[in-house]
């Protein structure tokens, strides 16, 4: 339930609204806005008398939110969230940025000379993995620590924001030590103790989609973070399993525009994991942009054929340099810029 005061409710009449709902057992939740205020209200309201509430001075109206994920929708947020992970760096304004580098984190060699490349083509942040989620026990499972100090190392010296990926509860509070942005992946995208963890830490978070996850189960991820009081959710679409081998996965697009009608929250694209294939990377970037992706996430690796993971589906730094040049040119199309922070 949303309470919508008059654009000229003073903070008298929203003190008042918000005992009323304390007083009826529930958890108040004021939402100011550029034009009004709105107030959340927390739990379930089925029985709320919203009657009450309704006729109270200031109020405008009282809106049911008919949306499971109820914080994530737009019903209660309309405006977009942009969530700014470092200084410059915005996910869901005009800006369209750029995180890039490879699957993990292999050695300070490896990750020096990506942040570089990723920097000197114009991306915002650098991405890699400490933490490996591997679908084989025995394939590299990253460098944990190590990895997040060379991360931090690549910071320092490029000023790129980064984004690496946390397992568990630990290695979350681990990651946002280290990170501007933490990312929960595919295969966690269910993991609700996590979720829930990560919603009580103050670093924004990307939250990628599960591979046989529908829309309405990543929003409802999504709320799990947002219900724990962490409002910088980054929503990434990377793809769901289908039964066509052609591509690692099918790269639903779609769900860009579908996303942006039931939420406020911004979304990203990950054309890397979502078609699997190097030579697919480009083309679907470059369509994410263009159906209004709020960022691209890709997989950059400085030698792909030596990389540990996902080589196969890691550019080239130069396509990776190409590729930002023509995001440039489509995002300025339709009134949005590639542009990335000076930095350090
Ligand atoms: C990754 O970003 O390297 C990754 C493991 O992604 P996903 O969780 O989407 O498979
Ligand atoms: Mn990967």
């Amino acid at each position: 339930m949303l309470v919508v005061m008059q654009p000229n409710a003073s903070s008298a009449d929203i003190d008042r609204v918000c005992e009323e709902i304390t007083r009826q057992g529930f958890k108040p939740l004021p939402l100011p806005g550029e034009v009004r205020t709105a107030i959340g209200l927390l739990g379930d309201d089925a029985k709320v008398d919203w009657s009450y509430i309704e006729g109270l001075p200031g109020v405008s109206s009282v809106l049911i939110v008919q949306k499971p994920f109820r914080q994530a929708s737009r019903e209660w947020k309309p405006e977009t969230t942009i969530v700014e992970i470092a200084p410059g760096v915005r996910f869901g304004g005009t800006d369209v940025p750029v995180v890039a580098g490879p699957c993990s984190v292999e050695s300070e060699q490896q990750i020096l000379a990506a942040a570089r490349q990723v920097k000197a083509a114009g991306g915002s942040a650098l991405r890699g993995g400490a933490f490996k989620p591997r679908s084989s026990p025995y394939a590299f499972q990253g460098l944990g620590k190590q990895g997040l100090e060379l991360l931090a190392l690549a910071r320092a010296e490029t000023g790129l924001a980064i984004v690496t990926e946390a397992m568990d509860e630990r290695g979350a509070d681990m990651v946002a030590e280290y990170a501007d942005c933490i990312q929960i992946g595919a295969r966690n995208m269910q993991n609700y103790s996590l979720l829930r963890h990560v919603g009580t830490l103050r670093k924004p978070v990307l939250l990628k989609r599960g591979m046989a996850a529908t829309i309405n189960d990543l929003l409802l991820s999504a709320e799990y973070i947002l219900a724990e009081g962490n409002p910088n959710v980054i929503l990434c679409e990377r793809g769901v399993r289908t039964f066509d081998s052609a591509t690692r996965n099918l790269f639903d697009l779609t769900a860009v525009p579908v996303v942006q009608k039931l939420s406020h929250l911004p979304i990203v694209a990950d054309p890397s994991h979502g078609t699997g294939l190097r030579d697919k990377v480009t083309p679907m970037a470059r369509a994410a942009v263009a159906a209004g992706a709020d960022g691209i996430l890709v997989e950059m690796h400085p030698t792909p054929d030596r990389a540990l993971s996902d080589g196969a589906q890691s550019l080239y730094p130069d396509q990776f340099g190409e590729l930002v040049k023509q995001l440039r040119t489509i995002a300025a199309a339709i009134g949005r810029s590639v542009t990335a922070p000076s930095g350090a």
